[in-house]
């Protein structure tokens, strides 16, 4: 069973002073994982996390990772704009972007973040335009294909518009070593959300055995590999969490097996979770507004999937827990909806749940992270709040929900409202 983060008597609080729908954060287990993240890799004296900031882009948040110790992975300006506000400096910040606009590469030139280039023509692109190159930079791959582990089908990097073929890649670096670079990381993200110990020991081998290569080929100091995102988290209740503590070591073993025995082992491993470290770490709490009967049992949310659109888009499994109703029999059948004019605005079809009030409050599990943040506006819906609940089991208001003013703000409304 999944049991939330937060109590009836706790929400029940928040909601006096807070109305629903909102995104709620929880810092200790946010602290906690990290910490564990940084004890399962403690073996690699330089291991970092850059965590993912398009997961969960709140300044709050990355704030108190950053107390963790970790640093940011940027793919935009703005992101790179937040990194930069909380204090993150230099090599605390890798920019892995992709079709990158000039203006992104300039601002994270200007704060010498690591530059992650994701193809071999925005190496000139990013020399014509900026007339410098930074001494380390990454390179990110895609050896194509399709990406097995243990002949499973994980996922179809072939199909994939990011990164360097492996010949681009040998290339690159040479370019790169004519434009200066001194040391090089190497980047791959070739599965999102896997369930395996397996996913992290099985791409550091091919990014290891690759280093090593591209070190004999070009003369290269490979300085870190960078194992990017992708480790999953258990959406439903019957999947089980992975074991960061036997990813860690599944890598050092790759790590002695192969870049050791090449006179490598001072090699840094760099990680970029987003999903890992914020998933399981908050949920959206919604109320039930409408009841429906037709030729289905529907309950009416006052969320829609403008706040949380992972089922809309893939279909995604997000457990539901009615509040104060735990131990009380799933014995009623419902599509929990939001109000999209979108028949496919539906956190949960034929879901067997407790029965269901007006009024219940509805938490909706692991939108920590890819939550909030792919939010938009259809149907004219505003964004909700973000609330901290903090160790000490206060809260803080972390982003404030949307009003119609600031759905207005991009319009020139001079003489339309009177
Ligand atoms: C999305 C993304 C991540 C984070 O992915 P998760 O699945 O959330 O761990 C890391 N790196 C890059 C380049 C990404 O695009």
């Amino acid at each position: 069973m999944k049991k939330p983060f937060v109590t009836l008597e706790q929400l029940q609080e928040i909601v006096k002073k807070y109305p629903t729908p909102f995104h709620l954060y929880d810092e200790k287990g946010i602290r906690e994982n990290a910490r564990r993240l940084k004890q399962a890799f403690a073996w690699n004296k330089e291991f970092k996390e850059y965590f993912a900031v398009k997961a969960t882009p709140n300044p709050i948040i990355m704030k108190i990772l950053k107390e963790e110790g970790c640093g940011a992975d940027c793919s935009s300006l703005t992101e790179l704009m937040l990194a930069d506000a909380i204090g993150l400096r230099g090599s605390e910040i890798m920019f892995s972007s992709n079709v990158t606009p000039l203006e992104d590469f300039q601002l994270a030139h200007k704060l010498n973040a690591i530059i992650n280039f994701d193809d071999i023509t925005h190496i000139d692109f990013f020399y014509r335009h900026i007339g410098d190159m930074p001494e380390t930079v990454c390179c990110r791959y895609n050896p194509g294909g399709d990406f097995k582990i243990s002949n499973e089908i994980m996922d179809t990097p072939g199909e994939a518009k990011y990164g360097f073929t492996r010949q681009q890649l040998t290339e690159g670096f040479k370019q790169l070593q004519r434009l200066g670079v001194k040391h090089f990381g190497l980047h791959a993200f070739l599965a999102s959300n896997t369930k395996t110990n397996d996913y992290y020991p099985v791409l550091a081998e091919i990014l290891f055995k690759t280093a090593v290569e591209l070190n004999r080929e070009t003369g290269a100091h490979i300085a870190f590999i960078n194992l990017s995102g992708g480790i999953g988290i258990p959406y439903h209740p019957d999947e089980e969490p992975v074991d960061i503590m036997a990813v860690g070591e599944g890598v050092r073993q790759v790590y002695e097996k192969v870049l050791v025995p090449a006179g490598m082992g001072d090699v840094a491993i760099y990680t970029e979770l987003g999903r890992f470290m914020l998933g399981p770490y908050g949920c959206l709490v919604a109320t039930a507004i409408h009841k429906k009967e037709i030729y289905k049992n529907y309950i009416g949310l006052d969320a829609c999937a403008a706040n949380l659109m992972r089922p809309t888009m893939y279909g995604a499994y997000h457990h539901i827990t009615v509040m104060g109703k735990e131990n009380e029999p799933c014995d009623h059948k419902y599509d929990i909806t939001g109000g999209l004019c979108e028949n496919n605005d539906k956190f949960a079809i034929d879901r067997f749940l407790p029965k269901i009030e007006v009024g219940d409050l509805i938490l909706i599990h692991d939108t920590g992270a890819h939550g909030f943040s792919m939010g938009y506006n259809y149907n004219g819906k505003l964004r909700s709040a973000e609330i901290l609940l903090r160790e000490d089991g206060s809260t803080q208001l972390i982003r404030r929900a949307e009003t119609p003013v600031d759905y207005f703000a991009t319009l020139d409304v001079t003489g339309l409202f009177k």
